[in-house]
């Protein structure tokens, strides 16, 4: 696993390049994330019964997750990860600083 739920990540395409947000969803499945902030679109909500408002909300869409890179806690770069093992149990490693990516 690479990237997760929590992780703060940097852009690498799109119209968000360049931004950092924390991954707030995370599909195994799709091999996607949505990022706080990033990849967001303009959904038009239709008031469906009455009283209900019709509403224009922003919300994120999925975005692939090859397209980020993980932001290091510990060297504050953007980061390659490699796997390690502490205590038996796997663990996800900075490969720029070789700390241990929580
Ligand atoms: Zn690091």
């Amino acid at each position: 696993m690479r990237v997760k739920k929590n992780d703060t990540v940097l852009v690498l395409s799109g119209k968000d390049k360049g931004k950092q947000g924390v991954v707030i969803e995370f599909s195994e499945k799709k091999g996607k994330i949505k990022i706080g902030g990033i990849a967001q679109v303009t959904k038009h909500l239709k008031a469906r019964k009455q009283g209900q408002n019709s509403a224009i909300i922003k919300t994120e869409s999925f975005i692939d997750i090859s397209k980020v890179m993980l932001m290091c806690a510990a060297c504050k770069q953007p980061t390659r990860i490699g796997s390690g093992q502490v205590d038996s149990a796997k663990v996800r490693v900075c490969k720029r600083c070789n700390e241990t990516v929580k």
